[in-house]
């Protein structure tokens, strides 16, 4: 039987996945690296950790494999990594997509009165979570590196594009139409980098990578002396939809990895949703163009993993589960989960996480269950919007590293009300990279998500859950509103 590789780069950790042609997991090897926090606000990661990370994986699964067909790539999508094109050696730290640095940048543009057009073109906001305001960022206060730039000596890419030049042997400065499409610079209609919009940022265009449909060729990967064909490259988000096998209008996906984002196919519409839904790329495959809408949570896992590493409650993430109170109970306590500020549907950079509501009776408990309401109560904003649009959601299919926690799952049916499906493989996203990658291969690919578990919504706590939830969003709101 014929082998993939899926290269998976996600915001906590990097790994490599082979896969049979039947999609069954053969070996595969995960290795964290960590970000910094350089300011309030700012998120960075170091491009050599992500690099060394990636090919430490891969030497790990590509040993004593005899041949593979293609590669799939997937990555965290909009960090921003701009590298000189003579060295190679990128000039600045990668800003990550939950970096707000940009946002008084972000205000000036809309008091401008540039939401609108940009929305039409991209499908975006502007917010300091996508690429253009973080590459002007870098253009504007990293020394000489304007210059540089307009000299046509830098190149930017995100992530999937970063490891194509550093690991091809063909050095290729590519992306694909997924990420190009979150960057706030590629007209989502025209499927172009946009002029105006380059203009707008001042961004010079010879900085930017040409864009090739997702199962396109993308060059060789040279490893272990192994030469891969590079046959699809896909963010992580679109390759999740695409690993849960949601490929017609209306399938649904949401992913609890650090951020949470959920995703609805809508084939070959560009819907516009304006409560604060983003309208994306999902895919291009087989020369056909598939959009989607998002909500983009930002803090999602990465709660999970600041109540283990900062506030020392449990030793490992798993353990958060027998924390969490299954019949919706946090005793009063709420949790602002907005580490960064808040994205879908508030999008807001300026408001900070906070407990709140806690008495001398609070526990641990109390405080882990807010935590974990943050996250479901967020989706359930979302579900909302996208029900009043006219979406209809009978279920949800889940996948992430914290779907792993079963009573999250149940909490999380509880809240929205409807069923949840949680997939045996939830490591949708490599699953994703690497059907692009068969696809491009000519390989036909059976569905991956047969036997999932469902997860019953339990009308009994519905009110409970309802109550908890709007005082979370009474609350969240009054700290909106004081802010401004
Ligand atoms: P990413 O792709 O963004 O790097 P993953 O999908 O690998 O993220 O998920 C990792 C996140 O899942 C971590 O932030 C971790 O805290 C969280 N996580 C892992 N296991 C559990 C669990 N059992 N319960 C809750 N959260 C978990």
């Amino acid at each position: 039987m014929k082998k993939y590789l899926a290269i998976d780069q996600g915001t906590t950790s990097s790994r490599s996945i082979i896969f049979n042609s039947n999609l069954e997991k053969q070996t595969d090897s995960q290795i964290e690296y960590a970000l910094t926090y350089p300011s309030d606000g700012w998120v960075e990661l170091n491009p050599d950790d992500i690099l060394n990370s990636v090919v430490e994986t891969l030497d790990n699964v590509v040993d004593g494999v005899d041949s593979i067909e293609a590669c799939g790539i997937t990555n965290q999508r909009e960090t921003t990594i701009i590298w000189s094109k003579i060295s190679g050696k990128p000039i600045y730290p990668g800003i990550v997509w939950q970096d707000r640095r940009t946002s008084s940048y972000c205000n000036e543009l809309k008091a401008k009165g540039l939401e609108e057009k940009v929305r039409q073109k991209t499908g975006l906001l502007i917010d300091p979570y996508f690429s253009a305001t973080k590459i002007k960022w870098i253009l504007d206060n990293v020394d000489g590196a304007r210059e540089q730039a307009e000299k046509g000596n830098l190149a930017f890419g995100t992530v999937d594009s970063y490891l194509i030049y550093k690991l091809s042997k063909e050095k290729n400065h590519l992306t694909d139409v997924t990420n190009a499409s979150r960057t706030l610079l590629y007209n989502i209609k025209d499927m172009q980098w946009d002029d105006d919009l380059l203009e707008m940022f001042d961004i010079p265009k010879s900085i930017l990578p040409d864009v090739l449909s997702c199962d396109d060729k993308f060059g060789t990967l040279c490893v272990n002396k192994k030469e891969i064909p590079i046959m699809g490259v896909i963010g992580d988000q679109q390759a999740a939809l695409v690993g849960q096998d949601c490929f017609k209008r209306g399938d649904m996906k949401s992913t609890y990895g650090t951020g949470c984002f959920l995703m609805v196919n809508t084939e070959d519409r560009p819907i516009n949703i304006e409560e604060g839904m983003l309208t994306t790329i999902a895919y291009k495959i087989n020369n056909n163009v598939h959009y989607a809408l998002e909500g983009s949570i930002y803090s999602c896992g990465n709660i999970i993993q600041w109540l283990r590493d900062k506030m020392k409650f449990f030793k490992h993430a798993s353990e958060s589960e027998h924390f969490l109170n299954r019949n919706g109970d946090s005793n009063k306590v709420i949790f602002i989960p907005a580490f960064n500020g808040l994205g879908a549907p508030f999008w807001d950079s300026k408001i900070r996480a906070s407990f709140y509501g806690i008495t001398q009776d609070s526990s641990i408990e109390n405080m882990i269950t807010a935590a974990f309401h943050s996250i479901t109560f967020q989706t359930k904003e979302i579900t909302t919007i996208l029900e009043n649009n006219d979406i209809k959601i009978n279920k949800l299919f889940v996948d992430g590293g914290m779907v792993a926690n079963k009573t999250f799952c149940q909490v999380l049916a509880n809240t929205l009300q409807k069923d949840i499906y949680r997939p045996e493989n939830v490591e949708s996203t490599a699953l994703g990279a690497c059907k692009v990658a068969m696809i491009a291969s000519g390989e036909s690919i059976k569905a991956s998500q047969a036997n999932a578990e469902i997860f019953k919504s339990d009308s009994d706590l519905k009110s409970v859950y309802e109550n908890e939830h709007s005082a979370w969003l009474s609350h969240l709101k009054e700290l909106l509103e004081k802010k401004d």
